[in-house]
């Protein structure tokens, strides 16, 4: 599932190629992505893109009036940018098209799980509905971090990709601020040092800002200025979906905790002392301390 980085990136790249452009009609191709009704998507047609923005893992685009598209990729959801109106790319995986004067932005979902959403919302009200309220964990300093990590008492794993306390981390980036913290994805959070809270926060802004200006400079580099390969498998990743590869510290073999669709990659050696966490197992013992299949 795209995550803070790779949806930071898409809302500054749309902002770029779109701010000030008409949508001359919102046109929804599969009727299941539109989960709102009222305002209806026509009266989006003839505003203006004023601005866009980011909610949790959701890309927020702003329109005249008071007006917002809500779009949540959730896992297979991509954006696509087809300056000439891009008829001819339309296909079974188009969910939408956001028909601009100046080109269309299409929502695809590869697969066949009908899972990525549009809601249409009018106000600042109803837009904070969409916000599970965690803090952005590039903005908060450490003494807010620390509180938010505290709050309650569950697996480190868990507390990053908990929506409502911090937004924008789901599997991959826990998997990588985890490991740069050298901390075990199951140890508790409230069994957290101060010192270990500290080297968390630490380890969660740097992991974050080293991947935001990764994936800006790719973005930058693409003809249209959108990113193309948003993925949460990337090979300059430490342990996300490198089960059974070194270790890029210690070339100790990654290891996973397997949980209904995902699982969560760790390090043996720099995380758990050596100690393998098992398995499906495990992560049934764990239930309400472990993230659920799809956050948010
Ligand atoms: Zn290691």
């Amino acid at each position: 599932m795209p995550e803070l980085p790779d949806i930071t990136v898409y809302c500054e790249s749309l902002e770029r190629l779109l701010a000030g452009a008409t949508l001359k009609r919102l046109q929804v191709q599969n009727a299941f992505v539109l989960r709102s009704f009222d305002p209806p998507v026509a009266a989006l047609a003839g505003k203006r893109l004023t601005h866009t923005e980011r909610i949790g893992k959701r890309i927020v685009l702003g329109f005249e009036e008071d007006l917002f598209a809500v779009v949540h990729l959730m896992i297979a959801g991509r954006l696509k940018w087809v300056p000439d109106g891009g008829k001819g790319a339309t296909n079974k995986a188009t969910l939408a098209r956001f028909e601009f004067d100046s080109g269309t932005l299409l929502l695809t979902e590869a697969g066949s799980k009908r899972r990525a959403s549009i809601h249409v919302v009018r106000g600042r009200g109803a837009l904070a509905a969409h916000d599970p309220g965690g803090v952005d964990p590039l903005a908060c300093d450490v003494d807010e971090f620390v509180q938010r990590v505290l709050r309650e008492n569950h697996t480190l794993k868990r507390t990053l990709t908990d929506p409502h306390l911090f937004s924008g981390i789901g599997n991959a980036y826990s998997d990588e601020i985890l490991h740069a913290a050298r901390l075990s994805p199951l140890m508790l959070s409230q069994k957290l040092s101060r010192e270990e809270v500290v080297r968390l926060h630490a380890a969660t802004q740097e992991v974050m800002s080293i991947w935001l200006s990764r994936l800006r400079r790719e973005a930058a580099e693409t003809s249209g200025g959108m990113p193309e390969k948003v993925t949460a498998f990337r090979p300059e990743m430490a342990v996300h979906g490198k089960f059974k590869q070194p270790c890029p510290e210690c070339g100790t073999l990654v290891a996973r905790i397997v949980y209904s669709e995902n699982e969560c990659n760790y390090c043996p050696r720099c995380q758990t002392g050596g100690k393998l966490l098992a398995d499906r197992a495990l992560s049934r013992l764990l239930k309400d301390s472990w993230p659920k299949s799809i956050d948010d």
